[in-house]
C-alpha cells in the first residue's frame, strides 16, 4: 500500500475522541511533506516478542530505541493510528528546557540527565544527528516588578545549582532579541544551556533506527501501526503476557508490556484494571501551538523565549485539579517563541482539560494577542486573526496549527515503571508539555526496570516515579 504523508489540522482530536478508528492514508490528498507521517505495516497474525511497547509517540519510540541498541531483544511497538504524529509529539514545540524548573527537584534530576542523552544521540557521532539539535539557550520574560523579583530570585537559584542565569535590564533583552518588547518594570533572564531540536525529525528518525537496528542478529521489531490495542493478555497466575488488538493480533511479550499510550494511558489502564483511579492520575490537556512565517522585517529569534510564569503549570496549586475538576472552557495561555529548523516562527501555547476542538481559531488569536504583547511584530497577525474569529472562522489560515493532547499527570511528574500487583506490566507516560525533553530518561529508566540495569538517577527520584504513588 503507497501512503503519502497528509496533513489533517485535527488529526489529534478525532483521533482522542475516537481511539479505535483507523486513518484511511489512501483518502488523504497529499499537501505538504512532513506534516505528518503516515505509516502502514504489514502485520502476520501474531507474535511473540520480549517487550511489547503500546504508543508510538516520542516515549514509546524512545523506550524501543533503547532496548534495541542493547541488542538481543525483540520489540513489537504498536499504535492505533497511521499517523506517527496524531498525539502530543507531533504538536511538540521542542524546546528541552531546565529554565523554568526547579534545581534539586526530581523533575529538575530527570531533565538535566535527558538533556545529557540528547546531546549524546544528537552530536555529530549519534544516531540522532540530524534532527537540528541547537543549544540557542532560553530567554525568560517577566512582565511587571512582581514577576521580575521572583524571577531575579529564580535567576540566583539557578547559579546557585550550576546553571548560568543572567539577568537583563528590559533594554538589555531587547539588544540581546530586537524582535522582543518589556515593559520598564519587567525583566528576563537568559539561560544559556537550554537546547531544541526538531520533535517530529526525531520522531521519525527513532522510527527508522529501530527498524535498522531491528535488522542486527538477536533483535527483532515489528511496527504495528492502525492497531488499538484493546486489551491485555494475562496468565492464569495473573501475570500480563501481552496484549490484544482491535483486529484480533495478539502480540506475547515475556519480558514485559509498556503502557506509553500518553494522555490516552488513563483511560486504557483505568478500563483494562477496572480502577477509576488511573483516568484521575493521567488525562489529556490539549494544547495548541502556532507555525508561520516570520512577518516582514522581525528580526530573528536567538533564543527560546518564555515568560516566567510558565514555572505555574508543573505547581501543586493548578495541577492539584483533576482534568474532570476544570471549568468548561477554562484556556490558559502562556506565551513561548522559538525558531525551527527551517526558520519557521513557532508561538505557544493553550493548555485546557476541555478537548471541544482545540483547533480553533478563537484560541488561535488569544495565543496571537499574548505573543504580540511580547513580538509587536505580530500585531498585524493578531487582529487578522481576532476579525476572522469575529467574523465566524473557525479556523486560523494565517499559518499551521499544531494541536495534541499533553499526557497530564498529578504533581506534574510522569508515571514510570512496573504497575502495583500486576506483574509484567509498565507505564511510562503523564509527561505533559515535557515528554519531549524526557524521552531519553524515561526510556533509560524502562531499560533499568524491565533489564535490571541501573539507571544513572537518585533512588529519590526512581521512587517519585513510581506509576500510581501520588
Ligand atoms: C503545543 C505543545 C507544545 C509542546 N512543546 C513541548 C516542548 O517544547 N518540549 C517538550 O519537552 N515537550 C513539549 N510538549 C509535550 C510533548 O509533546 C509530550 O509530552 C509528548 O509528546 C508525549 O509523548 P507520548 O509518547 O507520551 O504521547 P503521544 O505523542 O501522545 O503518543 C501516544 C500514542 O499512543 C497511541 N495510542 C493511544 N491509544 C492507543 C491504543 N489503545 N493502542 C495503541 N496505541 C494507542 C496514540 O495513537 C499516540 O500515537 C508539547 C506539547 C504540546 C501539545
Amino acid at each position: 500500500m503507497a501512503c503519502q504523508p497528509f496533513v489533517i489540522r485535527t488529526t489529534s482530536y478525532r483521533h482522542f475522541a475516537k481511539r479505535t478508528s483507523r486513518l484511511d492514508c489512501q483518502q488523504r490528498k497529499p499537501r505538504l511533506q512532513h506534516r505528518n507521517a503516515c505509516i502502514c505495516s504489514q502485520r502476520d497474525e501474531d507474535y511473540s516478542v520480549d517487550v511489547a511497547v503500546i504508543g508510538s509517540g516520542i516515549i514509546g519510540l524512545a523506550i524501543s530505541h533503547v532496548l534495541l541498541r542493547l541488542e538481543g531483544h525483540r520489540v513489537a511497538l504498536i499504535d492505533a493510528s497511521n499517523n506517527l504524529f496524531s498525539g502530543a509529539t507531533g504538536a511538540g514545540q521542542g524546546y528541552i528546557w531546565l529554565a523554568h524548573r526547579d534545581p534539586q527537584s526530581p523533575a529538575w534530576e530527570l531533565a538535566w540527565r535527558s538533556k545529557e542523552l540528547w546531546r549524546e544521540l544528537t552530536s555529530p557521532a549519534g544516531p540522532l544527528q540530524d534532527c537540528y539539535w541547537q543549544a540557542k539557550g532560553s530567554v525568560l520574560l517577566a512582565t511587571d516588578s512582581a514577576e521580575a523579583e521572583a524571577l531575579r530570585a529564580r535567576a540566583a537559584l539557578l547559579n546557585a545549582s550550576g546553571i548560568q542565569a543572567e539577568v537583563l535590564e528590559p533594554a538589555q533583552a531587547v539588544s540581546l532579541e530586537p524582535a522582543l518588547r518589556l515593559p520598564s518594570d519587567g525583566a528576563a533572564v537568559l539561560v544559556g544551556s537550554d537546547a531544541q531540536l526538531d520533535g517530529r525529525q526525531a520522531a521519525l528518525r527513532l522510527l527508522s533506527e529501530c527498524q535498522s537496528l531491528g535488522k542486527k542478529p538477536g533483535n527483532e521489531f515489528h511496527a504495528l501501526f492502525g492497531e488499538a490495542v484493546e486489551s491485555l493478555c494475562e496468565d492464569s497466575g495473573g501475570r500480563v503476557t501481552g496484549v490484544r488488538t482491535s483486529s484480533g493480533v495478539t502480540v506475547r511479550a515475556s519480558r514485559g508490556t509498556v503502557v506509553a499510550a500518553g494522555a490516552w494511558t488513563g483511560r486504557l489502564l483505568s478500563e483494562w484494571l477496572g480502577d477509576e483511579r488511573w483516568e484521575r492520575a493521567i488525562g489529556p490537556r490539549f494544547g495548541q501551538l502556532l507555525e508561520l512565517k516570520p512577518p516582514p522585517g522581525m528580526a530573528e529569534l536567538r533564543s527560546g523565549l518564555m515568560e516566567s510564569c510558565y514555572a505555574k503549570h508543573y505547581a501543586e496549586p493548578s495541577l492539584a485539579r483533576g482534568p474532570r475538576h476544570v471549568p468548561e472552557g477554562g484556556c490558559d495561555i502562556t506565551f513561548t517563541a522559538t525558531t525551527g529548523a527551517a526558520g519557521e516562527l513557532l508561538v505557544g501555547s493553550s493548555r485546557e482539560f476541555s478537548g471541544d476542538d482545540p483547533t480553533r481559531l478563537e484560541v488561535s488569536a488569544r495565543i496571537l494577542e499574548r505573543a504580540a504583547q511580547f513580538l509587536p511584530s505580530l500585531e498585524g497577525a493578531a487582529a487578522a486573526a481576532q476579525r476572522a474569529a469575529k467574523a465566524g472562522e473557525t479556523q486560523w489560515i494565517g499559518g499551521a496549527v499544531r494541536a495534541g493532547p499533553r499526557p497530564w499527570a498529578a504533581r506534574g511528574l510522569p508515571h514510570i515503571g512496573p504497575v502495583e500487583g500486576r506483574r509484567g506490566l509498565y507505564i511510562a507516560a503523564g509527561h505533559e508539555g515535557s515528554g519531549l525533553t524526557l524521552a531519553p530518561v524515561t526510556a533509560e529508566m524502562m531499560l533499568g526496570h524491565l533489564t535490571g540495569t541501573r539507571p544513572s538517577l537518585s533512588a529519590e527520584a526512581i521512587e517519585s516515579l513510581r506509576p500510581g504513588r501520588r
